[in-house]
């Protein structure tokens, strides 16, 4: 594999990692800190552009995901390993809930729909299909400047996928392998072994424990990548905390 490949996958891997866990999961989702209107139009244009091709809708992303913890590991679950007996079958049925809620055909409790970043002008271009297809043929066009041997394309459905290949390894793993600290009634575990691939996601026993909790490491081998990052963009003034927990 030439270097070029091998940084692309890191860098894209990395950066649309952070968006999710940063963005669309510890702000949309939970609002765990707050964000003045500019950065938060900042980070949904990162989003977008680290996520391309699999980018997600932040306030679909947000719903669905208070749902898998309204209903953590029960049947109402979006996305539990328990109700499905694949990865593929799970990433199915999030995709028709997500999509569900995308198009308004499932509507939530009005208690899990409490407010979300909303951008309509910006997702009318971000999320076609053709918007998609000219992030697919960019990651095509890299490729076909740096693969050296045919083999190295089997990476590119990863960098199409990206998105939604982080969230099967988090919703999947998450609560199927590892250990848990706490008993949540439901069956999250913390999968330490993959956390760093994640940043910090692959906690998520911590994580359901308390859901607004910044930092997801509580023991002292335990690493949340993404808590430090928080920490360093709440000194450089661009993120505001709105909770005491985790520091
Ligand atoms: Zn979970
Ligand atoms: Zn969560």
């Amino acid at each position: 594999m030439t270097l070029p490949i091998l940084i692309f996958i890191v860098l894209h891997w990395y950066l649309s990692a952070f968006c999710q866990t940063f963005f669309l999961h510890r702000y949309a989702s939970h609002r765990m800190f707050a964000l003045t209107p500019a950065w938060e139009r900042f980070f949904h244009v990162a989003t977008f552009l680290t996520q391309g091709a699999s980018y997600l809708n932040p306030r679909a992303y947000a719903l669905l995901h208070r749902l898998h913890h309204a209903y953590s590991d029960t049947e109402r679950d979006p996305h539990s390993p328990y109700h499905t007996r694949t990865p593929l079958g799970m990433m199915w049925r999030t995709f028709e809930q997500y999509y569900g809620i995308y198009t308004g055909r499932i509507q939530p409790d009005p208690r899990i729909d409490r407010g979300s970043p909303e951008w309509p002008a910006f997702e009318r271009w971000a999320e076609p299909v053709w918007t998609r297809l000219i992030f697919v043929a960019a990651y095509a066009v890299y490729y076909a400047r740096f693969a050296e041997s045919a083999w190295v394309w089997v990476f590119l459905p990863l960098h199409v996928l990206m998105g939604p290949v982080h969230g099967a390894i988090v919703n999947w793993c998450g609560h199927a392998y590892g250990y848990a600290n706490f008993d949540n009634k439901d069956r999250s575990k913390n999968t330490l072994s993959m956390d760093l691939l994640t940043m910090g996601e692959l906690m998520q026993n911590n994580h359901h424990r308390d859901e607004k909790r910044l930092n997801f490491a509580y023991r002292w081998f335990e690493i949340d990548p993404t808590y430090p990052l928080i920490l360093a963009l709440e000194r450089a003034g661009i993120v505001r905390r709105v909770t005491e927990r985790g520091r």
